[in-house]
């Protein structure tokens, strides 16, 4: 019998590419979840090809469509719904967002594996999080593709076997940019990602390097590795999506051409490998030189400011993240400039850091703050760059 997959956030970059996996993986999966953010009307074409037991729409309050919603849940508690639902056994979490981490611990509670696209999930609440997967038998395995490079090249290696992790990063659209270029990229500019096609928050965060000091702390978390034992390099083709060092100086490196469609399978089959992923052959003399460089972190702030975030634990990711979030969105909307984004995180981590995160009430109470400041700050342009 096919295993139940819900997915949440299937209108979205890695949603589309998961149901493309499922699609081709009949026999194994099949959807029987399905949410949205707000697109009622891709959510209705996916409900009439798959007919999930259960559709969400968080915002089904929102916008005028013809879509029939009957039957369907609205509001922010249906991403828990979808995540606890009987007929799933894989929860895939594809929200943007800290909106993501009572999905994440429900699922988790609720004993199902969750393939995590939702990294926010983990930066916000990482030790309650992978404590809530030890309690209660729930798994986590990753979607991000240089987490799934790590898993894959770990292959059950025993923790005291592994020197460091390193992480890729193509760059961006700014690597080759001069500092005062990048403070004044627009939007469509920091949207131009060289190498990945994905939703615009994870984009920007590819463009300040935000992205990567999110995935250094899901890596911390997942693998259990020391942030000292973590690095990370520029390499631009994205072709080798990380690198693990093991501690008699082997390296081991998992590449192909760019596509979630193998990091989501994978999450799906883990530990086990199965036919037709979809991924182009594998032709090294077409893909041609790989490179690697070093992160330019004076010209980034935000790589920096993450991960001296995740270093100094307590509320300070979810400060991190939350601020970012909110920063994001105000470049987004053409509020701030681009260089704002790390004066307002930078301004929010040294207000905010230190604030209680003995419990998720307390890291909800973080990251809300962080929201707060944000916005007034941006409210007032004199404390801008
Ligand atoms: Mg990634």
């Amino acid at each position: 019998m096919a295993i139940g997959v819900a997915i949440l956030g299937s209108t979205g970059s890695i949603g589309t590419s998961a149901l493309r996996v499922l699609e081709r993986q009949s026999s194994r999966f099949i959807p029987v979840a399905l949410t949205a953010h707000r697109n009622a009307e891709a959510l209705a074409v996916q409900v009439a090809r798959w007919q999930p037991a259960f559709v969400g729409l968080v915002h089904g309050d929102v916008g005028e469509t013809s879509v029939d919603r009957a039957g369907w849940q609205s509001g922010a508690d249906c991403l828990v719904h979808a995540a606890t639902h009987a007929a799933a056994d894989i929860v895939i979490n594809a929200v943007v967002g800290a909106a993501g981490l009572p999905a994440t611990l429900a699922a988790l509670q609720a004993g199902k594996r969750v393939a995590l696209a939702n990294k926010e999930t983990l930066v916000v609440a990482g030790e309650i999080v992978t404590a809530t997967a030890r309690e209660f038998g729930g798994t986590l395995v990753p979607v991000d593709s240089e987490h799934s490079a790590i898993l894959q090249c770990l292959a059950g290696r025993a923790p005291h076997e592994v020197r460091r992790l390193v992480l890729t990063a193509s760059g961006g659209p700014f690597r080759t940019w001069t500092a005062d270029r990048i403070a004044g990229a627009t939007v469509q500019d920091a949207l131009n990602h060289p190498t990945w096609q994905m939703g615009s928050k994870i984009t920007i965060d590819s463009a300040t390097l935000a992205n990567k000091a999110l995935e250094v702390i899901e890596a911390h978390h997942l693998f259990g590795v020391p942030y000292d034992r973590i690095d990370v390099v520029v390499h631009p083709q994205s072709i080798i999506h990380s690198f693990v060092e093991f501690v008699d100086g082997s390296v081991l490196a998992q590449m192909g051409v760019p596509s979630m469609e193998l990091p989501i399978l994978f999450a799906l089959t883990w530990p086990d490998r199965v036919p037709d992923s979809g991924v182009p052959v594998f032709d090294p003399v077409a893909l041609g030189n790989l490179t690697f460089e070093s992160v330019r972190t004076e010209d980034f702030p935000m790589l920096r400011l993450g991960i001296d975030a995740g270093r100094a634990g307590g509320a300070s990711p979810a400060i991190f993240n939350a601020a970012n979030e909110a920063a994001v969105a105000l470049f987004l909307a053409g509020r701030i400039r681009f260089g704002d984004i790390a004066t307002l995180v930078r301004g929010a981590l040294t207000s905010y850091g230190t604030l209680p995160a003995d419990s998720l009430a307390a890291l909800w109470h973080a990251d809300a703050t962080a929201r707060r400041y944000v916005d007034a700050q941006a409210a007032t342009p004199s404390a801008r760059s």
